[in-house]
């Protein structure tokens, strides 16, 4: 433990970056160091530990956290008692680097050691505390995450992942694929019903190879619908290659799980994706998408793409926008390629010019858009159920929620429309990111 200058519970400060899954780590981080004694600090300022949970998956997002470093220099400066810890997959991506750049930092730790963090934070020595062991059998199962309050909880069923895409570091930094055993997923879904929750998010960076035992991911899915309390299910994210007849079946019969499905293509063009090593060929993708649809009557498809992975010629984009066109997703998340160390493709170069990659994402965002508005417009006149999560940011005395798809929804508040409720709403008009509505 740390000298306490609070006469009280040490406080902690802890930032997180990424993806959904470092979200849910920093929830597990928080019940490991509360367990231990600390508390949580209202300013960075005020913090006797500051913690940032880092992302190594896009260059962009590795920039942001190496400007962050840079700002908690003056802290560490003023503060010399403060402790300052990377965490994550940047601290397991390139620790080497970091602790050069940063030779202050007390504690570098990577994402399979989190339980062993109250011991780091309390190492005293000249050189940072360091622990990026890749344990393969660690899943956290019987750690209890702190989540935050609201109708919706994401629950990590499976960590670290296998298909070693030739652009991604996950499996490097993240380490291989395991799966959290079903009774320790099933005892925290109970604890968030008992909390208030009404939609579960079951993670995982491949979460539908889900596997324990003899339990696969559609055995998880009808287990978590059994859960009394628990209104809503979703998942993320599937890879296509994992979505089995099993899934879609699930998918299909269970009402809780909700009609949409994330299933990242990344690109249309037959070459690239044999070049990514995704797994599927874009005919099998078109296949599983047709699939999908026929089992699950209006189910939302939402996707990643990147765009100027090395050697896409111009030919290539040109599928990809024929396959976002001839899918018509709901929503995209779209990147523009970086080269990542460590990875397969790094070896392969970076041909496509960055005015290119930036022109190819303006265009997909554009297609995208126009898509999405035209969907979502199509949709004024239906009636929908709507979780509500509670006040719309935007004020005006609108409430929010999402609808089964997963689409965002306004509405007016009146008395019954309070967080955990479902309300019947009928969409007025649309735009590509959201559905303006009235209650019924
Ligand atoms: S499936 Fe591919 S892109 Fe997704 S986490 Fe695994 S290696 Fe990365």
């Amino acid at each position: 433990m740390i000298d306490n200058p609070h006469n009280g519970a040490p406080l902690v400060w802890l930032e997180t970056y990424g993806c959904q899954m470092n979200i849910a780590d920093s929830q597990l981080i928080t019940g490991v160091l509360r367990r231990a004694g600390y508390d949580l600090a209202p300013r960075p300022e005020d913090a006797d530990v500051v913690l940032l949970n880092t992302c190594a998956i896009r260059e962009h997002a590795e920039e942001r956290v190496l400007g962050r470093l840079g700002n908690l220099a003056q802290l560490k400066q003023a503060r010399p008692g403060v402790k300052i810890g990377l965490l994550g997959c940047m601290a397991q991506h390139n620790r080497a680097a970091l602790i050069a750049k940063a030779p202050w930092l007390d504690l570098v730790a990577g994402p399979d050691t989190y339980r062993r963090l109250p011991e780091l934070l309390g190492h005293d020595g000249f050189d940072p505390a360091v622990d990026v062991r890749l344990n393969r059998a660690e899943t956290y199962g019987d750690l209890a995450p702190a989540h935050a309050d609201g109708v919706r909880a994401y629950v990590t069923a499976m960590r670290g992942c296998d298909k070693f895409c030739a652009f991604c570091v996950v499996p490097y930094v993240r380490g291989r694929e395991r799966s959290v055993p079903p009774a320790d997923i099933l005892r925290e879904v109970v604890e968030l019903a008992a909390q208030g929750v009404k939609e579960i998010v079951l993670l995982g960076q491949t979460v539908n190879a889900y596997r324990c035992g003899a339990t696969g991911f559609g055995a998880l899915l009808r287990m978590v619908a059994a859960v009394n309390g628990i209104e809503r299910i979703r998942f993320t994210s599937p890879h296509p290659a994992d979505m089995t007849a099993e899934v879609i079946e699930a998918m299909a019969a269970e009402p809780k799980v909700q009609p949409h499905l994330h299933l990242p293509v990344q690109s249309g063009s037959e070459r690239i994706l044999a070049a990514m090593e995704r797994g599927y060929t874009v005919g099998e993708y078109l296949e599983l998408v047709a699939r999908v649809r026929a089992a699950i009557p209006g189910v939302a498809l939402s996707t990643d793409i990147i765009v100027g992975f090395h050697g896409e010629a111009e030919s290539d984009f040109r599928a990809t926008i024929d396959l976002i066109r001839g899918v018509g997703y709901d929503a995209a998340f779209t990147f523009k390629y970086s080269v990542r160390e460590n990875t397969r493709a790094f070896r392969l170069g970076d041909s496509v010019s960055e005015a290119d990659k930036t022109r190819r994402l303006e265009e997909v965002i554009a297609l995208q858009e126009s898509i999405a508005r035209a969907r979502n417009r199509a949709l004024v006149g239906y009636e929908y159920p709507v979780l509500v999560e509670g006040p719309a940011r935007r004020g005006g005395g609108q409430m929010t929620g999402k609808t089964p798809q997963f689409k965002t929804a306004f509405f007016p508040a009146n008395d019954t429309v309070v967080p955990g409720a479902t309300v019947a709403v009928r969409v007025a008009s649309a735009t590509s990111h959201s559905l303006l509505c009235t209650l019924i």
